[in-house]
């Protein structure tokens, strides 16, 4: 993304807070205005003092206005902060908002995606949200600022006197030509920031993740001062950033300050021949700091704004991606005979180039389950990742009852799945609510009904809480094996004509095998199904087996077929068998 691309978006997000921002411009200005007033008062109480003799009678009244004036300023000064810092907080916050809905229904398999993935999405979300208050809340109105307040104080200088006037105006573009050129080196030194706390994020995240495994392998001392490296890394990274910001503040008080030394010289001069009078002369001499001041602050804004942009960077692409494209139909009719599905020259590679699926055309009537067999990498995973609507196809289509899915809103589609993983997640709560995670509104019957075809009501009962027993985080406590049948009670509670399930690979004891097989042959009846198939009797059941390898299919059948036709199919059931010690033979 372009530099100016993320100004543009910047810029797209301050319209939503332009209101606040206006007004907050407006207090700021009437401060400035009050700034300008209060300055002349000053001269002309001294003024009058000095070369009038005015007496403490003559000069009571402004006296008395300035702290009023102060007062004012301050409160005027006071409203303007806390209106664009409130505009900034509320558009921090919907950003976020948006940012995480974003993430959300993108699902997974952005975060599969490159190893500091989460560590990235983690800081995009704290720090890189936060890093956009400075932006809207200081640079924006500064920005204005910087450009009404010193035209005001040039209006009245011109006024007074023209000579000081006229070194203003060469002197004032000198600020920001230099803020600029120092300017460009941070830009690059900011990205660069950004990356390194990505990565040590990513880095931190990974190890309090894997804490079971760094205690295992003794390695944590290793670890922490790799941490501790890398966030050295980061303070030196830091350290450039500030430096630059410190050099460019030096240079910008330096021209501020030569700039106003001149005004003061020859005003001084002036004085000194009598050319001028000292009203005047005091007058512009207390203006000329302020009228610098807002150019002066432009730098620390500045440097706001890279951060901004430099953050921006981090999400703007997640954020500026085309909506899913506009779906036609708003409806799925599902005939009570279930759910047909066609693979039509399906093709789907991943944004680096991996080619995950080529060609794979198949199709299933309502009712029939579908077997996926092939190695590890093969495309299985892909094919469920379709239909779960994490992806879309790169080419061909998938049709759902004769329409395709691409026209049908995902979530409306998702409603139609079953979706039963390796290793399902369960979130802390009870079990009732577990059970209920799919369809919140399910009577308490209905959940133990369920419960009782996936054959683990007698365990629920046997808790001391039953249907109320807390879960621990991630069903901490239960079994493998529980945890499946609790999976496929609420697959069984969602009621959806098409399963898709991914075999748990590793063997589990006869007992629970069992147990998980008749719980499964309650979900799989009068439903469509495609299962990544791991044990050999769901394979043999099966209506059609496809054998994937590299993407493709490379054979497809019945069990009996495939076995009479020798390829494929007979190799890797031969494989699996060898593998799984003989285990399946009784199956087989
Ligand atoms: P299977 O489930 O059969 O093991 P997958 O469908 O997971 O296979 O993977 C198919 C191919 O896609 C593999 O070559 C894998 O390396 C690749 N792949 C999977 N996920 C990603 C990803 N997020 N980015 C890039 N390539 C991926």
């Amino acid at each position: 993304m372009s530099k100016a691309n993320l100004s543009r978006y910047l810029k797209r997000e301050a319209k939503r807070i332009e209101q606040p921002i206006r007004w907050s411009i407006g207090l700021s200005l009437m401060s400035g205005l009050l700034l300008i007033g209060q300055m002349g008062m000053i001269a002309s109480i001294i003024s009058d003092v000095l070369t009038k003799h005015a007496g403490l009678a003559d000069v009571m009244l402004p006296l008395c206005l300035l702290p009023l004036l102060f007062l004012a300023r301050a409160f005027l000064s006071y409203g303007a902060e806390k209106l664009a810092l409130h505009a900034a907080i509320d558009l921090k916050h919907d950003v976020r908002g948006r940012l995480l809905k974003r993430l959300i229904a993108k699902g997974p398999i952005r975060s599969r995606e490159g190893d500091s993935a989460t560590g990235d999405q983690v800081t995009m979300l704290t720090e890189g949200i936060e890093a956009l208050e400075g932006y809207f809340a200081r640079y924006l109105p500064a920005m204005v600022m910087m450009v009404l307040l010193p035209l005001a104080i040039l209006a009245v200088t011109l006024v007074r006197d023209w000579l000081s006037a006229l070194v203003m105006v060469i002197t004032a573009p000198l600020i920001p030509f230099f803020m600029i050129l120092i300017g460009k080196g941070t830009e690059k030194l900011n990205q660069k920031q950004w990356h390194k706390l990505a990565v040590l994020s990513a880095h931190f995240l990974d190890m309090i993740q894997g804490l079971t495994t760094l205690k295992w392998f003794n390695a944590s001392r290793r670890e922490a001062e790799s941490v501790s490296r890398m966030a050295d890394d980061y303070r030196r990274t830091t350290m450039s950033v500030l430096r630059v910001a410190f050099l460019s503040s030096l240079v910008l008080e330096f021209f501020a300050t030569i700039s106003i030394a001149i005004i003061a010289v020859f005003i001084g001069f002036r004085l000194l021949y009598g050319e001028m009078s000292f009203y005047d002369g005091f007058y512009v001499l207390l203006l000329a700091p302020d009228f610098y001041l807002p150019l002066r602050q432009m730098g620390s804004h500045y440097h706001a704004r890279m951060e901004a942009v430099g953050a921006a960077e981090r999400f703007v692409d997640l954020m500026e991606e085309d909506e899913a494209p506009k779906t036609k139909e708003t409806s799925l009719s599902v005939p009570q005979a279930g759910l047909s599905l066609s693979f039509e020259h399906v093709q789907f590679a991943y944004d680096d180039g991996t080619v995950a699926l080529q060609d794979v055309s198949f199709s299933l009537s309502a009712g029939q389950k579908l077997a996926l067999v092939g190695p590890s990498g093969a495309g299985k995973s892909t094919i469920l990742d379709l239909l779960l609507g994490l992806i879309q196809p790169t080419g061909g289509r998938i049709l759902v009852n004769g329409v395709d899915l691409s026209h049908l809103p995902v979530d409306l589609w998702r409603l139609q799945l079953g979706y039963l993983p390796q290793a399902p997640t369960l979130f802390s709560g009870t079990i009732a609510e577990a059970l209920r995670y799919g369809c919140p509104d399910a009577p308490m019957e209905a959940i133990i009904g369920a419960a009782r075809q996936a054959e683990i009501h007698d365990f629920i009962m046997s808790l001391p809480d039953g249907y109320d027993s807390v879960l621990q985080e991630k069903g901490g406590g239960l079994s493998g094996g529980q945890i499946q049948r609790i999976a496929i009670a609420r697959a069984l509670l969602r009621d959806a004509p098409l399963l898709l399930l991914d075999e748990p690979s590793a063997h589990l004891d006869r007992a629970t095998e069992g147990k998980i097989t008749a719980a499964l042959q309650h979900l799989l009846q009068n439903r469509t199904a495609i299962t990544i198939a791991h044990r050999l009797s769901t394979i043999k059941e099966a209506d059609l087996i496809l054998v994937l390898e590299g993407g493709t299919i490379v054979e497809s059948g019945t069990h009996d077929q495939l076995m009479a036709a020798k390829g494929a199919y007979l190799r890797q059931v031969t494989a699996s068998f060898v593998a799984a010690g003989g285990q399946e033979g009784h199956d087989g």
